[in-house]
């Protein structure tokens, strides 16, 4: 039997296209036929074991690969993976001093003067240097350690482009859930997700994103980015730890963000519910036993999930209301509707069979 696994692709920054194609040309990467499932299409490249078993995060913005310096956004993966790739890279990982505190203060709402003196604080951070860390401090602790496959990393070249492929232990697997629930799961920018088991309605806490004004060192706004990814990654995480043991059948939207107009495709990478959405929430299901399914999310938004016929309502804000007078958070009944497209499809399945 395979060991079960979670795996996380990071687009792998332009300064290090030139290493990876003379690395290809050397053979140092070499092109392999396996098919990890996890991208369509693309060349996928094994690295040779003097690369592999050299690998250590040197920040959260490099990956060293033996002798190859891998440029991208390390910590854009859960925080049990971001945890176990720290600590298997202590004695080596750089973090700037006091990122945790900046970190929880994006927990709670902020007003204009908690931002100037929250970006002072950046700027006072990486003004002291990224230094050796003792551990990983911009996590909570949710869940079970794991380990890095370091033998598992690949990296994989699509029209012109390449991404590197990080591999994880899953150790909290099921085969059966734990819960009976068919949950609903609406994604959005604020909250960044809502959940409907039944009448129960789940949802991420605000995390506060300060503005970085324009003409900030390059260095403060990546930094800043980091911690507003990690608040993000925090409450959505608290969502997953509260929605998965109820959840026999979980319902999610088929979003395809690379045709939305706008920037709502680059908030949610941001903003990181983007990477919930598409890869750690199906994963983390899938170790627990828990059926994904997506359906779309056409109109949900619009119809009245309280009402047995189909009725559009308005909505204004955060607030849905219908005609019938059903009042309702906007989210949850997004939410709920998808939990009734689901039960339609299974109605609809039964009727044909
Ligand atoms: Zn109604």
């Amino acid at each position: 039997m395979t060991q079960h696994t979670t795996h996380h692709v990071i687009r792998v920054k332009r300064t290090a296209y030139p290493q990876l194609q003379q690395a290809v040309a050397s053979g140092q990467l070499q092109p392999t036929q396996e098919n990890l499932d996890v991208m369509d299409q693309g060349q996928v490249y094994q690295p040779v074991p003097q690369l592999l078993n050299a690998q250590n995060l040197v920040h959260d913005r490099e990956l060293k690969l033996g002798t190859l310096t891998i440029a991208g956004e390390f910590s854009r993966v859960p925080e049990q993976e971001h945890t176990s790739i720290i600590t298997a890279s202590l004695g080596v990982y750089r973090q700037y001093p006091g990122v945790y505190p900046l970190l929880t203060a994006l927990l709670v709402p902020m007003l204009p003067a908690d931002e100037a003196a929250w970006l002072a604080g950046v700027r006072a951070a990486v003004a002291q240097g990224r230094q050796l860390a003792a551990g990983a401090d911009m996590v909570d602790d949710i869940w079970v350690p794991t380990d890095w496959l370091r033998d598992r990393t690949r990296l994989i070249g699509l029209a012109g482009d390449w991404f590197i492929v990080l591999y994880f232990a899953q150790p909290d697997r099921r085969t059966v859930p734990e819960g009976r629930a068919v949950v609903g799961l609406d994604i959005g920018l604020s909250p960044l997700a809502t959940a409907a088991a039944g009448q129960q309605q789940l949802a991420t806490w605000p995390v506060a994103e300060p503005t970085v004004p324009a003409g900030e060192w390059a260095e403060v706004r990546a930094l800043a980015e980091t911690l507003s990814y990690a608040a993000a990654r925090a409450a959505l995480e608290d969502l997953m730890v509260h929605v998965l043991p109820q959840a026999g059948t979980l319902v999610m939207e088929q979003i395809d963000y690379v045709k939305f107009r706008g920037d709502f495709t680059a908030t949610a990478r941001r903003r990181a519910v983007a990477d919930f959405h598409q890869s750690w929430m199906p994963q983390r299901a899938h170790a627990r036993g828990i059926t994904v399914m997506r359906v779309s999310p056409a109109f949900t938004s619009q119809i009245c999930s309280q009402c047995r016929a189909h009725t559009l309502g308005t909505r204004q804000g955060p607030t849905f209301t219908c005609p019938q007078g059903h009042i309702l958070n906007a989210h949850f009944n997004a939410a709920k509707n998808l939990v009734r497209r689901y039960w339609g499809q299974q109605a609809r399945a039964r009727r044909l069979t």
